[in-house]
């Protein structure tokens, strides 16, 4: 049977949506316009796409979008310091440093000198150490949109067996930790796992989150099995002309799509959550800084 389709756009609308009605009411009955402050350190072509187009989304739910761009020569000093100037901005609810930094700048520290309350990626370690023991935290955005979206095809996740794929700072780890948080049994697989297969093939929910096209082959999926595919490789694509390439995700997406009871496609799953998220992170945050109850549904 063929696998129903987990559509991310249009899951991402809804949130988007909500979002938006939230902001509007934060406005009307409190005088709050929420503001997320993106930073961008450097020309690198992708993140300068990833930053426009943050900015974009921001504006059109109702939020403030402040942009910071600063020279891939900037001296840490000066990011730390403009950091810290928006930490004690109050018009700034959320601040995103985007990644990766030039290689000059610790990135580690320039995470971890975000305030934890504003940390809207989730990256901070207050936020990891938070989320790891169960309470209330900024949740990083792209596993946080793959939670909503298995919340909304399962309803409950509790007892399930889920296998996680990758075991990145951003993704595999905190993935699991949400997993681990809604009761499901939760592995998380890596380069080292010995007989992945195996392994996948236990898995009532599957998490590919490895940076590898098309790894995971459907042979290795569970009849009825969910996949999440947060993959994202671009691939020479000949059939579509010379020099073309298309994206696909970590997981084979027509072998898996005969196994799976419900798969995310790429692009279109995953993907274009992870903004939604990142909104949703932002009208969460500015609720919390004026101790105002939060929308419901929007995070963990
Ligand atoms: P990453 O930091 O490179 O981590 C990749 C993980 O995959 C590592 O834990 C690695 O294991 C594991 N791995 C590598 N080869 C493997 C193999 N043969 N078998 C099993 N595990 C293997 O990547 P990431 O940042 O988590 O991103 C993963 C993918 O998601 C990428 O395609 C990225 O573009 C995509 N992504 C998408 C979004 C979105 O918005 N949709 C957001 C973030 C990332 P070791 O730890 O043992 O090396």
């Amino acid at each position: 049977m063929a696998a129903t389709v987990i559509d991310g756009k249009a899951f991402a609308a809804k949130v988007r949506g909500q979002v938006a009605e939230h902001v509007a009411r934060l406005k009307e009955e409190h005088g709050i316009t929420p503001g997320l402050a993106v930073v961008l350190v450097g020309e690198d072509p992708a993140s300068q796409v990833y930053v426009r187009s943050k900015g974009k989304s921001t504006v059109e739910v109702g939020m403030n979008s402040f942009e910071h761009k600063l020279d891939a020569d900037t001296p840490e000093a000066d990011l730390l310091a403009l950091i810290d100037q928006l930490n004690n901005d109050a018009s700034v609810h959320g601040i995103l440093v985007q990644l990766p930094l030039p290689k000059h700048l610790d990135e580690d520290l320039v995470i971890n000198s975000i305030a934890p309350e504003k940390d809207v990626d989730g990256f901070h370690i207050s936020n990891v150490g938070l989320l790891g023991t169960g309470q209330k935290s900024m949740v990083p955005c792209t596993p946080l949109g793959c939670l909503m979206m298995l919340r909304e095809h399962h309803g409950s996740l509790s007892g399930l067996n889920a296998v996680v794929i990758g075991r990145s700072n951003i993704v595999g780890k905190p993935m699991a930790q949400l997993l681990l948080g809604d009761s499901c049994t939760v592995t998380i697989a890596h380069s080292r796992t010995k007989d992945l297969p195996d392994v996948v093939r236990r898995a009532d929910i599957v998490v590919a989150a490895v940076g590898r096209p098309e790894m995971v082959p459907g042979d290795w999926i569970k009849e009825g099995a969910t996949v999440i595919d947060v993959g994202i490789n671009r691939i020479d694509a000949p059939e579509k002309g010379e020099g073309k390439t298309r994206l696909v995700g970590d997981v084979d997406y027509a072998s898996a799509a005969e196994r799976a009871g419900a798969i995310t496609p790429v692009p279109g799953g995953v993907g274009p959550m992870t903004i939604a998220c990142l909104l949703a992170n932002t009208v969460t945050a500015a609720c919390r800084a004026s101790n105002l109850a939060e929308p419901e549904g929007l995070t963990a």
